[in-house]
């Protein structure tokens, strides 16, 4: 979507497909980080954008048996928001629909699944989606798999994933908060345990770490077994664990994390999580995402103006972002093995380790951590122009 709305902010016609007749669901990239706020900024729409319901989270607090610490102080970046703004995805993605309807060049259509690749001479030279209306052929100069970490188009293209495995999945659940609960979005680690808690106003939305595959295990000890080890990690919260009457009220998110190796072929870019699913260590996918449609647009709308994109111009997209992809991948991978990992193996009481002490001991310390999930590597920023 903000690909397509960038392109067509610069004049080239743009068609965004998508499977779903909306953007409703929930617990999606609710984060919007400093990095995306600051194209928010460029872009000129920042100020309309906030005045969307969000709520803003500027620090980052966790709980590690019984040591608290501040792990992240966004007041320090060097951005118009030092915070970041937690919006349901839905929300984000109408609001950036809504501003590419104003331009002429982009049309989004709704309800249109994409299920085949038309290839021709090894070029990706159109799709086939299926629509209410019956099957849609569509000829194109360049095709842009940006359709989520499940992707059809980068299956089809044949594209080469290269799997980082993850030791954890993850369960989400909303419980309702109240005026005289803590304020900050935090993470608690205990014993075998992780909780993270993100203040949503009126409720908070819990990810509970599990252990990768163990949902059937959790499943089979009971939703009794679920809410006590929530009220446990969270006592203010023993009085409202009933809010979770079965297990529909929990979901799964099962962590991936990979990347393509090359992200393109003839006639075809994949960006965001169709080149790169993304950990939730730091909550920055959709970041991400962002920044390579920011890059993705930079790079080819000059050539689109030009004439017709090549394949340099596609290996351009990827070389500019697979350094800040790869990066921030191996932060994540080392986190989920040496500090998920050990947690969730843990059966002794915790102790905040040396790294996490010295946070507490120089607080100044908390900028790096900060500009790491706020900012992320090498920030991209808007070229492109609007046409008139
Ligand atoms: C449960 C969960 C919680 C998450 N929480 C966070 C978070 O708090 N913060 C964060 O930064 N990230 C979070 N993420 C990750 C984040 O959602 C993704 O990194 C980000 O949305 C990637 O954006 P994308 O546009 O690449 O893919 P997606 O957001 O997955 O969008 C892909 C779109 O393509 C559509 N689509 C798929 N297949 C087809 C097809 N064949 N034809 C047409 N359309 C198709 C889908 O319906 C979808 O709308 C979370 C992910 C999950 C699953």
């Amino acid at each position: 979507m903000m690909l397509g709305f960038l392109l067509a902010r610069a004049g080239v016609p743009v068609l965004v497909l998508e499977k779903h007749a909306d953007f409703l669901r929930d617990f999606r990239g609710d984060t919007i980080h400093p990095s995306t706020l600051e194209i928010m900024h460029e872009l000129g729409l920042l100020s309309e954008f906030l005045r969307r319901p969000h709520q803003e989270a500027r620090t980052i607090s966790g709980q590690i048996g019984d040591d608290f610490v501040q792990i992240a102080d966004f007041g320090h970046l060097p951005t118009h928001c030092r915070f970041v703004a937690l919006m349901p995805q839905w929300d984000f993605l109408d609001f950036i629909a809504e501003q590419a309807k104003k331009y002429p060049a982009f049309q989004l259509k709704m309800e249109a699944e994409v299920k085949e690749l038309i290839i021709q001479n090894g070029r990706v030279s159109g799709l086939r989606a299926t629509t209410p209306e019956g099957e849609l052929t569509v000829h194109v100069d360049l095709m842009v798999g940006a359709d989520g970490r499940h992707s059809t188009v980068r299956d089809k293209a044949g594209l080469e994933i290269v799997d980082l495995g993850a030791p954890m999945d993850v369960l989400w659940m909303r419980l309702s908060r109240r005026p005289s609960d803590p304020a900050q979005t935090f993470g608690r680690f205990d014993t075998g345990r992780i909780l993270v808690m993100l203040n949503r106003e009126d409720y908070w939305q819990c990810a509970f770490v599990i252990p990768k595959g163990g949902v059937d295990e959790i499943r089979s000890r009971g939703l009794e077994l679920l809410r006590d080890e929530i009220a446990r990690l969270a006592p203010h919260l023993h009085d409202r664990t009933a809010e979770l009457r079965d297990w529909s009220d929990v979901k799964l998110l099962t962590v991936s994390v990979d990347r393509l190796r090359r992200w393109h072929r003839p006639g075809l870019l994949c960006i965001g999580d169709a080149a790169h699913a993304m950990s939730p260590v730091g909550g920055v996918g959709i970041n991400l995402a962002i920044q390579d449609a920011v890059a993705a647009a930079n790079i080819l709308a000059p050539r689109f103006k030009q004439g017709i994109v090549s394949e340099d111009d596609l290996e351009a997209v990827q070389r500019r972002r697979e350094f800040p992809t790869r990066a921030t991948q191996a932060v994540q991978v080392f986190i989920q093995n040496r500090v998920i990992g050990r947690v969730l193996g843990s059966t002794e009481k915790l102790s905040a380790p040396m790294p996490v002490r010295l946070l507490r001991l120089m607080p100044f310390l908390t900028r790096i951590p900060a500009r790491l999930i706020g900012l992320g590597i090498r920030p991209e920023h808007v070229r492109t122009p609007a046409a008139a």
